[in-house]
């Protein structure tokens, strides 16, 4: 400042200044790779892309051995507010996105009040623009309540400012195949997609665990595989039936691949999502009962894990997504059979994909890129986001190191601390995301 409180034109304002990448590996639009490459980002945009770039006014970031990817896109984020303020905030949850790659999440409905209505998804869509470290799109309930018994006002969620387009009950399956239908035929109008939590209700009654070996080993109620797979064949036969948009959450098991290709081989609209821990971990981990690996859909076997990993990589799974669903410490530190189901993933996402996917060969950095943001941009409707660095392109990058390796600490960004990948060395590091053309994180923390 000088001395009339004014900003000095010589110190640049971080919000604002154009920011130098020195020295990055990137991936363009049109799929060339450059190496010791520079990248300008100036007034949201990115300015220019190649070799020996300068710019006076601009901050310089040092980044080499890094790896430009587009700005992360979650379609599958439980950011609890309104109503669950003690698990998570938007506050909180879009911090643990930034940190964690992120520039766009998908905030699912299964809030309290439920967002069924234009008024709860504005109020998720301006507390996400309020907090500023990524962009928050909300997702919006198929039923009302989520009770499954009648269908949420989907058009004016649609017309709303929030303008959302992916309507999920997710935490409940939509099991009315009726309802449904309705819910498919409605969306048409406006390009929208159901994501369809696949749970046959009457199949997964008190489950507990994966239905196999390790269920019976150790009592717990088992979940039948069935009960995914029979979900989502119905659902893919009543998106062809009606000619619209199914995306499917979270599959777990080979079946569901196995279903999801088929319905791919006759040209009908229907994506699907995995999760980072459903690519690496398996139903083996509930031996100690330890209920933080407690998740809905359940870790399954390790021929699941290699079915998915060999999905993601031939994209029959379109894309990750986190299904992060913070809890309190009270929720899930207490006996298996009483714990809640789920696990934080926003700050470790990229760095399980790194290990699952890239550091076994089944996909390179252009393929996270796709499978991590471009896909789930154009999945979830989301302009802005989801493009290959380009000429003109929205500002939105992460910078990662694959190089760099560290075991998981906490406490991170979000509210609660029921990842179960504490204490697990993983590979890379998130070292800067910049939504439109400013940093939300520098040198690994938040800017
Ligand atoms: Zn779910």
């Amino acid at each position: 400042m000088n001395p009339a409180g004014l900003p000095d034109p010589a110190i640049p304002d971080p919000a604002r200044a154009p920011w130098l990448i020195k020295g990055v590996t990137v991936t363009r639009s049109g799929g060339q790779r450059e190496e010791f490459t520079d990248i300008l980002l100036s007034d949201g945009v990115i300015a220019a892309i190649g070799p020996g770039l300068s710019n006076p006014g601009a901050h310089v970031l040092d980044a080499q051995g890094l790896i430009a990817l587009p700005g992360l896109v979650d379609l599958h984020t439980h950011l609890r507010e309104p109503g669950r303020e003690d698990a998570e905030t938007v506050e909180t949850g879009t911090r643990a996105a930034a940190l964690g790659g992120y520039t766009a999440v998908h905030a699912m409905a299964n809030t309290d009040p439920v967002a069924d209505t234009a008024g709860v998804v504005e109020q998720v869509w301006r507390l996400g623009r309020a907090a500023g470290h990524c962009d928050v799109q909300p997702v919006g309930a198929v039923t009302v309540g989520l009770a499954g018994s009648r269908l949420a006002e989907l058009g004016t969620m649609a017309d709303s400012a929030a303008r959302v387009r992916v309507f999920s009950d997710d935490g409940n399956c939509v099991a009315d195949p009726l309802l449904m239908r309705r819910a498919l035929e409605y969306v048409k109008a406006f390009d929208g997609v159901i994501a369809q939590h696949a749970q046959e209700p009457r199949l997964t009654e008190g489950a507990q665990l994966n239905e196999g070996e390790m269920s019976s080993r150790l009592g717990l109620a088992g979940w039948p595989a069935v009960a995914e797979e029979a979900i989502i064949a119905r659902d893919c036969l009543l998106a062809a039936h009606v000619g619209s948009a199914l995306h499917v959450c979270h599959v777990s098991t080979a079946g569901s691949v196995e279903i999801i290709r088929w319905a791919k081989s006759k040209g009908w609209r229907v994506t699907a999502e995995v999760t980072p821990h459903h690519l690496l971990l398996t139903d083996e981990l509930a031996a100690g009962y330890d209920p933080v690996f407690k998740v809905n859909p359940p870790l399954r076997t390790a021929a699941d894990v290699a079915e998915l990993r060999r999905a993601l990589a031939d994209g029959t799974i379109d894309c990750v997504a986190t299904d992060h669903a913070p809890h309190p410490v009270e929720a899930k530190e207490t006996e298996w059979s009483e714990a809640a189901f789920g696990m934080t993933g926003l700050e470790t996402a990229l760095r399980v994909v790194q290990l699952a996917m890239v550091d076994t060969g089944m996909l390179d950095w252009c393929g996270v890129a796709d499978r991590m943001s471009v896909r789930p941009a154009r999945i979830g409707r989301l302009a802005g986001h989801g493009a290959l660095p380009a000429v003109g392109g929205p500002a939105n990058l992460t910078l990662y190191d694959p190089a760099a390796s560290a075991e998981v600490v906490g406490p991170g960004a979000s509210k609660s601390r029921n990842t179960p990948f504490a204490g697990m060395e993983l590979p890379g590091r998130v070292v800067a995301t910049f939504l439109r053309g400013a940093p939300t994180v520098l040198d690994g923390k938040l800017a």
